[in-house]
């Protein structure tokens, strides 16, 4: 039987950016996975009907990737990572022809907001220049750091400018946020769907400050060369030439516990790996009340566990396709800008759809179609066989529909088809154009990674204080558990999900020094950093 220092449960990106680098200080590790290959929501699949044709089950937008501390420290290009990052990021196509436009030059989307509104173009440059300086001192020196303690956090913020500023913005919710500063109807929507629904619940005050951070954030949308894939096979390698040892179908059945301390993990199989310590990258359900012996959970901790909660509004819905040429907008005749739009939107007309969107979730039923997609093989070639194309269409959509998700087997199909149907009436030629098509409902999300309870992948809610210190309860928002030798890192974590590999930054630095490990790598201090805000 062989002993690792540490045994890793999922191999989500983030297990494995926290895998790497506590490889490279020199710790042996192994991850095991249920699933039978690495990398979680960072998959890339070929079409079994169609050879060369690409498909990304899960994320497949990647924010400011090639900006991450990880990205550099693993040397993600030496290992054949390459990241995209299209010019026009993101357009909102509307019924009209119209559309709102947000270019990697900021320039250029304060020219598409003057199109609808000069008093919101001017209200865009104003807060993306009061922001800058926030996300830039404060919000991504946080997101790289093990969260402080709320008061604390409070306390050095307050001594500045810059953190009260960023207390006052915070206090809002997005709603209110979006209604005070900016007049037009199709630009609240925009604002809201591209920056906050995605995200959090738009209701929530505490959130203000999402929409302007992302407007003044250096880096949009980027795509991985080669498919989503790519990104976990570069961490993988990383991974394997330190040393690190990665199982994929091998179910975890419990962790072992010797005196009170994480000491390993129990298979399906009956097989047993022994560890100094464990680190879960699953969720706090799956951690502490399926794998940990109930007689090692108190009721404080499980009842912690039990009460995390889940997002309503961000299970996805899926329709993939194989084209035999990229979709033509219609909109394109009059803007030919368009036609190498990377992220679009559409069936987003008006702010009120908010409303009914969050209602049809609370109701189980489908709203009324608002989606966004993209085609990839429009900026990688690679992800199609050759003159041929790749797309997909995503929408959110409830879990339980119907107040049963198992309702989704049967609706998938047709649901899927009228997504097609909406999508051809922006681009016509999408009607002779698709080659082959498959939906995948939330339902489908969950079978796949059931870490993401309810299809919500961001793998928890950010309601109910379930952010920085608190994430995922108080006790566990450091990484650490109430269980000596168990750690967490995946996106449970602060500072959340999607792929930012930021949970499993933090949570490496907290390990490392608790074996005794030295930190090789240079993260940012956040007291230090607060302390210094001007
Ligand atoms: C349809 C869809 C689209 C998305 N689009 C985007 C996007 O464009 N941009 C973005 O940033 N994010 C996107 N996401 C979200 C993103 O994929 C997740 O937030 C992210 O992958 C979470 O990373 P993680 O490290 O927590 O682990 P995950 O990627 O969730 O991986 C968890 C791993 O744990 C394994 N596992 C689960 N349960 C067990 C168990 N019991 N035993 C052993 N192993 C287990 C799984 O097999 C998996 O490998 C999308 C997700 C989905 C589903």
């Amino acid at each position: 039987m062989t002993h690792y220092d540490l045994v890793f449960l999922g191999t989500g990106h983030n297990a494995l950016v926290a895998q790497a680098y506590l490889a490279r200080a020199g710790l042996r590790t192994l991850a095991i996975d249920r699933a039978a290959v690495p990398g979680g929501g960072l998959r890339t699949l070929e079409n079994p009907r169609r050879p060369g044709f690409l498909h990304h089950p899960h994320s497949f937008f990647h924010r400011a990737i090639t900006r991450m501390p990880w990205f550099r420290d693993l040397e993600m290009e030496r290992h054949g990572v390459r990241y995209l990052q299209p010019d026009l990021n993101v357009a909102m196509l509307l019924r009209n022809g119209r559309a709102l436009e947000w270019w990697t030059d900021p320039e250029r989307t304060v020219a598409s907001f003057a199109e609808f509104s000069t008093r919101d173009a001017a209200a865009l440059r104003r807060w993306t220049d009061e922001f800058r300086p926030i996300v830039e001192k404060i919000l991504i020196p946080e997101s790289q750091c093990p969260p402080l303690e709320p008061a604390r956090r409070r306390a050095l913020l307050e001594r500045s400018a810059l953190g009260r500023r960023l207390l006052e913005v915070s206090a809002w919710s997005p709603l209110e946020f979006v209604t005070r500063e900016f007049e037009h109807d199709a630009v609240r929507a925009g604002l809201l769907f591209f920056n906050g629904l995605r995200e959090v619940d738009l209701r929530l005050p505490g959130f203000g400050h999402a929409i302007p951070a992302l407007l003044a954030s250096p880096s949009k949308a980027q795509m991985c060369v080669g498919g989503s894939g790519n990104l976990a096979r570069g961490l993988v390698a990383d991974v394997r030439e330190h040393g690190g040892e990665i199982r994929c179908a091998a179910a975890p059945r419990e962790i072992v516990l010797r005196h009170g301390r994480a000491a390993g993990v129990r298979l399906e199989t009956g097989e047993e790996i022994t560890a100094d310590a464990v680190v879960s990258g699953l969720n706090p359900q799956q951690t502490f009340l399926d794998l940990l012996p109930a007689s090692a959970v108190s009721a404080d901790l499980r009842g912690r566990a039990e009460a995390f909660g889940y997002n309503l509004l961000a299970p996805l819905f899926a329709l993939n396709v194989a084209l035999a040429e990229p979709p033509r907008w219609a909109a394109a005749a009059g803007r030919p800008e368009l036609e190498h739009a990377f992220m679009f939107i559409v069936g987003l007309e008006r702010f009120g759809q908010f409303h009914d969107i969050v209602a049809a979730h609370e109701q189980g039923r489908i709203p009324e179609t608002v989606a966004w997609g993209a085609c990839p093989s429009l900026f990688d070639p690679t992800q199609a066989p050759v003159g041929r194309h790749t797309a997909f269409l995503w929408e959110k959509l409830p879990y339980a529909l119907r107040g049963d998700a198992l309702n989704w087997d049967g609706a998938r199909e047709a649901h899927g088809r009228h997504l097609l149907e909406t999508w051809s009436r922006f681009a016509p030629n999408l009607r002779g154009a698709v080659l082959d098509a498959f939906a995948r409902s939330p339902l489908e999300t969950e079978r796949e990674l059931p870490n993401m309870r309810g299809g919500d992948l961001l793998v928890g809610s950010f309601a109910q204080g379930q952010i920085g210190w608190n994430r995922p309860f108080a006790g566990a928002g450091t990484y650490r558990t109430p269980v000596p030798g168990l750690y967490l890192c995946g996106g449970s974590t602060h500072p959340g999900g999607n792929v930012t590999g930021l949970c499993g930054y933090n949570a490496a630095r907290v390990i490392a020094a608790d074996a005794g490990k030295p930190v090789w790598w240079s993260p940012p201090d956040i007291e230090t950093a607060l302390a210094a805000l001007p």
